[in-house]
């Protein structure tokens, strides 16, 4: 690539209101935001010289100073039951992975915030991959882009299969915070793909600070990915609770749902189910007492099994039982359904190829390959 491309301004992740400023400052009129706008994000286009209601000296001027530029697709997987995996290459050597999972008349697009995650909870593939850097709003949207191209949904009465998009890929979407609003706003924008902000879902292990603030700038949907009823075992799990505990995040959490203008709205909480660490009785029990006065719907996620990880999945009685408890004393509990086991697309096998800064793969590596020595 030459220093001229590089030094392009990339439109593909502006929301409305950085595109308007992009206008204003090449001199010309606000509405031509939205124009460009929908040619990119409703019609896949990604040369001006294909945007015909643009004046042809406004087409040549952007094409010098500006670009649609989205990331290579490395690879796309279907899996037997529908599900569609892509591997997509970013700047920096690595790779990000999303995935797409029909169900029904929804489609849910499961989209990455970051190269890797830098918070290393003990039962996820993201984290054991270590952390590279966060991706930029267009690498965000492009996610929902390639894989709306992918289907045709960018053409005219093409078909309509993404209907849902949570950020539940990998990385963490609070600790990316501009960009992944940028990208989120862009999803629920009208002019862009209009996806309604119930059916938008940000999914955090709970970074405080940034739950706090996001109230200010959006309205989607939240899961909390809790996994455990008490600090002693959340800290095990998801070693960020040591920082900010149970009690801080639910109010955190709370505070952020009684905000949203919709009255009925509930948080989602999500629970990975291992077996014989976090899936016993006692353990619904105390989720359901934690739970008693928070609004919610409880997810419950069978742990998905990845290579270098010890845990196993719940077995289907403790599954049931675990469900049960919770169903009894009134909660809304869903199981989620393990979908793409076979393209490795299922939650919390997203491993991409990340360029580890932190060196913590290696380091799992070689504490795998020591305890096969010693074992
Ligand atoms: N970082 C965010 C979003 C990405 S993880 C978060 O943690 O919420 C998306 C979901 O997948 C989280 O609920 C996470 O806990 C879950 N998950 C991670 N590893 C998993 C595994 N091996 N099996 C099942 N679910 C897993
Ligand atoms: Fe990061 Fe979420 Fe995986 Fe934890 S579960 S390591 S926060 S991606």
């Amino acid at each position: 690539m030459t220093q001229a491309q590089t030094e392009k301004v990339n439109l593909l992740g502006l929301s409305v209101e950085k595109l308007t400023a992009f206008f204003e400052s090449l001199g010309e009129k606000r509405f031509r935001a939205v124009q460009v706008l929908k040619w990119i994000h409703q019609s896949g286009v990604d040369d001006f010289s294909q945007m015909t209601n643009v004046s042809k000296a406004l087409r040549e001027k952007l094409a010098e100073v500006a670009e649609i530029r989205a990331p290579e697709v490395l690879g796309q997987w279907d899996s037997s039951d529908g599900t569609r995996k892509w591997l997509i290459k970013v700047d920096g050597g690595s790779a990000i992975e999303t995935v797409y999972i029909p169900d029904g008349e929804r489609g849910t697009l499961c989209v990455s915030s970051q190269v890797g995650c830098s918070l290393d909870c003990s039962f996820c593939a993201t984290g054991k991959q270590g952390f590279n850097r966060d991706l930029t709003a267009a690498e965000i949207i492009a996610q929902v882009w390639i894989a709306c191209k992918s289907f045709g949904q960018l053409e005219p009465r093409g078909p309509r299969k993404v209907t849902n998009v949570v950020m539940m890929g990998m990385g963490e979407p609070l600790l990316n915070f501009d960009n992944v609003v940028d990208a989120m706003n862009l999803m629920m924008e009208d002019n862009a793909y209009g996806i309604s902000k119930r059916r938008v879902t940000l999914s955090t292990s709970g970074v405080v600070p940034a739950l706090d603030k996001l109230a200010d700038v959006t309205d989607v949907s939240l899961a909390i990915s809790l996994h455990a009823p008490n600090d002693e075992l959340r800290n095990e799990l998801v070693p960020i609770n040591r920082k900010y505990p149970i009690a801080m995040l639910l109010d955190s959490a709370k505070r952020y749902i009684e905000r949203m203008p919709d009255t009925h709205r509930k948080m989602t909480i999500e629970y990975t189910l291992m077996r014989e660490v976090n899936d016993r009785p006692e353990h619904a029990e105390q989720l359901a007492e934690l739970l008693r006065d928070v609004p919610v719907k409880i997810n419950l996620i069978p742990f998905n099994p990845f290579e270098l990880s010890d845990y196993q999945r719940v077995s289907n009685n403790a599954l049931r039982r675990f469900q049960q408890i919770l169903l009894d004393k009134g909660f809304t509990v869903t199981v989620r359904t393990t979908r793409g086991d076979d393209i490795a697309a299922a939650c919390g096998q997203l491993a991409g190829t990340v360029n580890d800064r932190t060196r913590r793969a290696e380091r799992y590596r070689n504490a795998a390959q020591a305890v096969r020595i010693v074992g």
